[in-house]
């Protein structure tokens, strides 16, 4: 591989050349000065205070106009320098800056902020979402392997003009580092500032800190949420959710983490702890001769990229001694729009080792049925939307009752999620749908009360109440138990 250093070999002053300095002008002196104060000498953009003076110009004389502030970091821009050579590091570094000159030709302004960190300032009109991709990624080549290094961009809306520059440039990093690793996989580079951000980042950085420990210390806890079968009032299978137990700040909802812990990466690591935790509570309940139900976990779109999936539930599955399809695996419907081919094939591989895939909050997503037409599920389970809206509107039952007729069409089992009255639970047994999931029936709870609920007296029993007859056998979700 090509490393060799450049040694810069400054040039000694001689008698001659100090006798031309007599003869430059004070004009020229003054311009290389100027050059020397305000001129980035590698890329031969603006330093960062005279980045700022014409900028503010810019604005000042384009009242308007409608301006945005870059801010443009290249990943990992040091590997460049020790894999390849600080030269072609200041060749990638020149190459940028090459295409901020193009881009702001029209009209703009950029400016070098240090190291890999560029700035520029355009008309909002000026720039592209397909520039920002194309600048995106710098692919070089080394005598044995092609590196891909990624740019990531931080985007402030210039709304108040009167904001000094160094602030909307710290903005605009701010935005630049809220884009993770996750939306670089997506192929969203970008990101723009919001006033929320800075807080947000604040709280968010806060519970990053604190993942390792509290995972150490067992602070995160599985809860089950049952789902009933409908006609009989009977549990049939559960859904485990993840709870933050934090010894401050009290039970923290996933909401609050499972995103962040997507965009940092740390999810993987969150999900295997679950993954395990169910299966160790159903070896247990196996063991002692308890019910058991199939229970699904909720896999992150992330573990699809991080994780070796199948070879991690494969072993989670052998080292608990559980028998097939008792852990299910559900998929959010968006992560299939994510990556199709990706999940496809795993999906595949999946069922193909006895797993069953469910089909997470369909329905909640721009193509539900182009995903359900490629995607070989087993259980489908309908967005709660669905079910907020079908008290006021005569259109949202329909939608449901139609999905619901579609999967029996196709042989899934359906399972709509977000029960939360009586009223609801009826319609939906008139529909045909089987099971269901909500909090009319019951919350999600620690596995000792969801224990108790297994055992305990069945829920409301509409098949008791008639009308039976025109539901299809649930399909493969009938409890079990070790002989
Ligand atoms: P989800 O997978 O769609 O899970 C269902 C969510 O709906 C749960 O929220 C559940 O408590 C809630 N829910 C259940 N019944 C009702 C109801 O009748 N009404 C209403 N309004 N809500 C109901 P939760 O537990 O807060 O989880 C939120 C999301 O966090 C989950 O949505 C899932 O996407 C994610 N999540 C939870 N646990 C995990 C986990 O271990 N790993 C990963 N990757 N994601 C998880
Ligand atoms: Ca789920
Ligand atoms: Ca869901």
């Amino acid at each position: 591989m090509n490393t060799h250093h450049d040694q810069v070999v400054k040039k000694q002053p001689t008698e001659k050349s100090e006798s031309n300095n007599q003869t430059v002008s004070r004009e020229e002196l003054e311009r290389q000065l100027f050059i020397l104060t305000n001129i980035d000498p590698l890329t031969q953009l603006d330093k960062p205070d005279y980045f700022a003076e014409r900028t503010r110009i810019m604005l000042d004389t384009h009242p308007e106009q409608n301006f945005i502030l870059v801010y443009w970091n290249v990943k990992r821009f040091k590997v460049i320098n020790d894999v390849f050579s600080s030269d072609t590091g200041n060749r990638v570094l020149v190459n940028i800056s090459a295409k901020l000159k193009k881009l702001i030709a029209k009209q703009g302004t950029a400016g070098r902020l240090g190291d890999d960190k560029f700035v520029f300032c355009v008309p909002q009109k000026q720039l592209h979402k397909k520039w920002l991709l194309e600048s995106a990624n710098i692919t070089l080549i080394s005598d044995t392997a092609a590196y891909t290094f990624k740019s990531t961009f931080g985007i402030y809306e210039i709304t108040d003009r009167k904001v000094p520059i160094t602030l909307m440039c710290d903005r605009a990093k701010l935005a630049q580092q809220s884009v993770a690793e996750f939306n670089l996989v997506q192929g969203k580079p970008y990101a723009y500032y919001d006033r929320n951000l800075r807080q947000q980042m604040l709280e968010d950085q806060y519970l990053l800190s604190q993942m390792n420990f509290a995972l150490a210390e067992g602070q995160f806890q599985t809860y089950l949420q049952p789902v009933y079968d409908i006609g009989s009032g009977k549990i049939v299978s559960a859904e485990a959710l993840v709870r933050w137990r934090h010894p401050v700040h009290g039970l923290i909802p996933p909401v609050k983490f499972i995103s962040l812990f997507e965009k940092n990466g740390l999810i993987s690591q969150l999900d295997k702890y679950v993954w395990n935790q169910v299966a160790e509570e159903m070896e247990k309940r196996l063991q002692t001769g308890q019910t058991c139900v199939p229970v699904s976990i909720n896999v992150s779109r992330v573990d699809f990229f991080t994780t070796t999936l199948l070879e991690e539930l494969d072993e989670i599955i052998k080292n608990h001694h559980l028998p097939d399809n008792l852990l299910r695996v559900e998929v959010t419907e968006s992560a299939y729009t994510d990556d199709p081919d990706r999940i496809l094939t795993i999906v595949r591989e999946l069922r193909l080792k006895g797993i069953s895939v469910l089909l997470d909050d369909f329905g909640s997503g721009y193509s539900s049925f182009n995903t359900l037409k490629d995607i070989p599920v087993d259980i489908l389970k309908i967005d709660m939307k669905f079910l907020e809206g079908f008290e006021s509107s005569d259109r949202a039952g329909c939608i449901l009752e139609t999905i619901v007729a579609m999967a029996r069409r196709l042989h899934l089992e359906v399972i709509a999620e977000g029960v939360e009255t009586e009223n609801q639970a009826r319609f939906l047994y008139e529909i045909g749908c089987r099971h269901v999931q909500g909090f009319f029936y019951a919350r999600p709870v620690p596995a000792a009360e969801f224990s108790a609920l297994l055992s305990g007296p069945v829920k409301l029993a509409l098949d008791k109440q008639g009308g039976a007859d025109n539901f299809l056998d649930t399909l493969g979700a009938n409890p079990k138990t070790l002989p």
